[in-house]
């Protein structure tokens, strides 16, 4: 059957206004645009960010931990912006946990999503950014192969923002993309991970359901979770279990639930009783096709009652705990990804591989959600890897940089440099080049990148020496 013609019809040519003009221009306010604004922001220059929602912290806000600031080897990888978001969090709205050793996930952050809105916010504007919400990146003005700015659509219609960089963290290489940048997508066969509608639940009894996992001899199989031991449960009172796979094809069988997961994924939250559900699955979704987004809502949501109903009736310590709410948007894992100066590859990751360009460091092991069925593949380097400036910096269009999940990378190695903590490590890093290419008026492409590191060391970022050890900042003056 041949697919039917597309309608179009022609849009008039029109002037619109020139709303701002900044510096640096950072393009979505998750945890990698966050940190990138507040780096491009410290001595000094004009910062723009614009964010489509009503809040900064794009994922961060939909009940999910931080993973990514501990390492295989147990150490912090992670310091800099990302861990003063962290401190500030904790110390001022008691809003994040401390860094906890997790053996399937390496270390997790507990954080709560309206102080992480709250104070991602207020770093922005104590900063001097220019913050601006309910406002679309709606088209990329490109002269020459050179990013002169974005085009937004909000309320207010239609504008242009100029700047001299424009960072992408739109987790979807939106900018990239409308620029003329080569993006990919998924696997060989343009199969993505499947997005998730995280809910959250309260009324749970979290002591409960740690030391029936805990206390469960070996072979009573139904408790058991994926690479955690259940020891681990005993002595943690907050957690994620991911497994009790038995348990739930028991649900399945008994009650004819239809859950299209293999997987049990309960994570703690930071208040008493409260725990988030990542286990709706929504298979073939396309998270940068807005008809395709609308379907996964509504399908993320249809799955959520069959869930509640197998955690309350088959999951120790949910007896009595009763639904409160969905996060504020579908999560999407995987959408594009740039083609950049490098492309990070699973090889790279499992390789622990250095980069002389080195300008963040990474341990999360490969984690794929498969696209094409209900499981998910795990592989681990046992160490850390780097992630290279190069994979930040787009083929073909200049004074741009990416930052987040859709850096240059291959699917699998972006199955493991997309969680949050590396993502902030990113976003700090893009935002430091775009401010050295602005103070130095040289392209992204073209600046110093060994300054670029002397100025990460110089500001607390984690980078390695060659024998593994955390490099330290030399006796340098910053001269920019
Ligand atoms: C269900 C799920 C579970 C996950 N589990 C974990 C976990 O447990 N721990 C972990 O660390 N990571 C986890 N991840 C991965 C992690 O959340 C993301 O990879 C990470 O948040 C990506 O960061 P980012 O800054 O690139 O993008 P995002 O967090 O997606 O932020 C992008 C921001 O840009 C804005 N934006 C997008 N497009 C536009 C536009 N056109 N105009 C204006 N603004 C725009 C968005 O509103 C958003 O605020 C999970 C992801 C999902 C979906």
């Amino acid at each position: 059957m041949s697919t039917p013609a597309v309608r179009s019809i022609e849009e008039p040519a029109r002037k619109i206004p020139v709303s701002a003009e900044y510096d640096v221009l950072v393009v979505g306010g998750g945890p990698s645009g966050l940190t990138a604004a507040l780096a491009a922001a410290e001595d000094g220059l004009r910062v723009g960010l614009i964010e489509s929602r009503s809040f900064v912290g794009g994922n961060m806000t939909i009940g999910l931990p931080v993973l990514g600031f501990l390492g295989q080897k147990g150490n912090q990888i992670i310091d800099g912006l990302p861990q003063k978001f962290i401190d500030r969090l904790r110390n001022e709205r008691d809003g994040a946990s401390e860094h906890r050793p997790c053996p399937l996930h390496m270390g997790i952050t507990l954080v709560e999503p309206e102080a992480v809105k709250t104070v991602a916010l207020e770093m922005l504007t104590d900063a001097g950014v220019d913050v601006l919400f309910y406002t679309f990146f709606a088209g990329a003005i490109v002269e020459s192969d050179t990013i002169r700015g974005i085009i937004t659509e909000s309320k207010s219609g239609r504008s242009a923002i100029l700047a001299k960089v424009v960072i992408d963290c739109t987790g979807d290489a939106d900018v990239a993309y409308q620029a003329g940048v080569p993006t990919e997508k998924g696997d060989g066969n343009g199969g993505m991970q499947p997005p998730t509608l995280m809910f959250c639940l309260g009324g749970v009894d979290t002591d409960k359901l740690r030391m029936s996992i805990a206390n469960t001899p070996r072979e009573a199989r139904t408790y058991l979770t994926d690479f955690i031991p259940a020891e681990y449960f005993g002595q943690n009172h907050q957690f994620i279990v991911v497994g009790l796979r038995e348990l739930m094809a028991k649900a399945k069988q008994e009650r004819g639930l239809d859950i299209p997961n293999e997987r049990t994924i309960i994570i703690t939250g930071l208040k008493k009783g409260e725990v988030w559900i990542n286990m709706t699955r929504v298979k073939g979704t396309d998270g940068t096709d807005a008809r395709s987004l609308t379907n996964g809502e509504i399908e993320g949501r249809r799955q959520i009652d069959d869930i509640v109903t197998y955690l309350i009736n088959y999951v120790p310590g949910f007896e009595t705990a009763y639904f409160t709410k969905t996060a504020p948007f579908l999560g999407i894992r995987e959408t594009r990804r740039i083609v950049g100066q490098y492309v990070l590859t699973q090889e790279d990751v499992l390789s622990c591989t250095h980069f002389d360009d080195a300008v963040a460091v990474a341990s999360y092991p490969i984690d794929i959600h498969r696209p094409g069925d209900d499981g998910c593949t795990l592989i681990w380097c046992g160490d850390c890897y780097d992630i290279p400036y190069r994979s930040l910096v787009p083929n073909k269009v200049g004074n741009l940089l990416v930052a987040g999940r859709s850096i240059s990378a291959t699917h699998e190695a972006m199955g493991a440099i997309r969680v949050m903590a590396t993502c902030m490590a990113m976003g700090e890093a893009a935002g430091r080049a775009a401010k050295i290419s602005v103070r130095g008026n040289r392209a992204p492409a073209e600046i110093d990148v060994q300054e670029l590191r002397r100025q990460q060391l110089e500001r607390g970022v984690y980078l390695r020496n060659p024998d593994g050890t955390r490099a330290s900042a030399p006796d340098h003056k910053v001269v920019v």
